[in-house]
């Protein structure tokens, strides 16, 4: 029996966004033949419910409230529970701070292989193909699986989520299951954060080297304000310390598909694309008329930033 095991999450009680993203590609891969799709989540039955709304076929729901700790070690068995439930041979979950630890630990105890920080996933020839970047992000690969399960940790934006169908039917078992801790978690400090988070913004601002000094972000800041967005930047400009760490587009960074990216004084590097590709509508700030992200660009405006933005902010606000 084939079919798709996705590995759900949820943060105090409400489904992470990358639940419904891995539904979405799970949905696409059972579209192209791998079978029904089965979500697995910790939690109350109602998660479930919103799951098989979302995409699932079946829904197991792990009561146990030890892994409201969302422990690696403590979801293995627990996963390995629901793969033999589900019968599924394919595994997907969110390239987060759980599946980090989980996707290469589950790959270990099954003898099996992990696509780490995939961006795409295609079924063909009766086997999962993952596309993830490779040579510094110069280059993406297409890995296919000797065994199965094949296991995949999948970025966040890298699939778009389905709209919530009530109507969609499924059913919803429950599992008592969990593993043994190894640590204990003494507190959770949440990240700080102000206005809209950058991975959900319809609009994102970035910044790059070419701002020439931080005081540039500040302009970007109340450009991206004005459009209701969030104010991303390049690595280069993060390394300078120009810009937090957390705001970061690219490889090495976040991954955003917004309706709009207005890249302001960046120079468009294959590791800095590998985060904003998706984007609905580039638009390129930048002196260098021959820079990649011109070139990317649905539109590029050719000439200094300190005269750009000033006269689009003039511009926005009479709007
Ligand atoms: P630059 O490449 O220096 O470009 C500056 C741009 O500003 C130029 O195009 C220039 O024409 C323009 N400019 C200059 N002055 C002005 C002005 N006054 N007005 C308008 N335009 C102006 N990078 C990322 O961004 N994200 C990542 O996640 C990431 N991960 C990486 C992972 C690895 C393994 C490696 C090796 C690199 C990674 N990088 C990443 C770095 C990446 O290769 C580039 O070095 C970086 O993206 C360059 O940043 P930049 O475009 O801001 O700077």
């Amino acid at each position: 029996m084939a079919g798709i095991l996705v590995i759900a999450e949820a943060n105090e009680g409400a489904l992470a966004p990358i639940s419904g993203e891995l539904l979405g590609a799970a949905r696409k891969l059972a579209g192209e033949g791998a079978g029904s799709v089965t979500a697995f989540i910790a939690g109350s039955e109602a998660l479930g419910k919103e799951l098989i709304a979302l995409g699932a076929d079946a829904a197991i729901v792990d009561t146990n409230p030890a892994l409201q700790g969302a422990l690696a070690e403590v979801y293995l068995p627990a996963v390995q529970a629901a793969l033999q439930q589900s019968g599924a041979d394919i595994v997907l979950m969110g390239q987060t701070a759980l599946g980090r630890d989980l996707g290469p630990m589950l790959a270990f105890a099954l003898g099996t292989a992990v696509s780490m920080e995939t961006v795409d996933l295609k079924y063909a020839g009766g086997k999962l193909i993952a596309t993830r970047a490779c040579y510094g992000g110069n280059a993406r690969a297409e890995v296919s699986f000797k065994n199965a399960p094949a296991i995949a940790t999948v970025k966040a934006k890298s699939f778009d989520a389905l709209a919530p169908d009530a109507s969609r039917s499924g059913s919803v078992s429950t599992i008592d299951v969990a593993g043994e801790a190894r640590v204990k978690v003494l507190g959770v400090q949440k990240a700080e954060s102000t206005g809209i988070r950058l991975e959900d913004a319809p609009v994102v601002v970035s910044g790059g080297r070419g701002l020439g000094d931080p005081s540039g972000f500040k302009m970007l800041e109340e450009l991206a304000a004005l459009l209701k967005g969030a104010t991303g930047a390049s690595r280069a400009a993060c390394d300078l310390g120009w810009y937090p760490p957390s705001q970061q587009v690219g490889l090495t960074g976040k991954v955003v598909s917004p309706n709009l990216y207005i890249a302001v004084a960046i120079s468009g590097a294959s590791q800095h694309m590998a985060g904003m590709a998706g984007s609905k509508n580039i638009v390129a700030i930048n002196k260098d008329p021959d820079a990649n992200m011109v070139k990317a660009a649905k539109y590029a405006i050719i000439d200094d930033y300190k005269k750009v933005v000033p006269a689009l902010i003039e511009e926005i606000k009479k709007l």
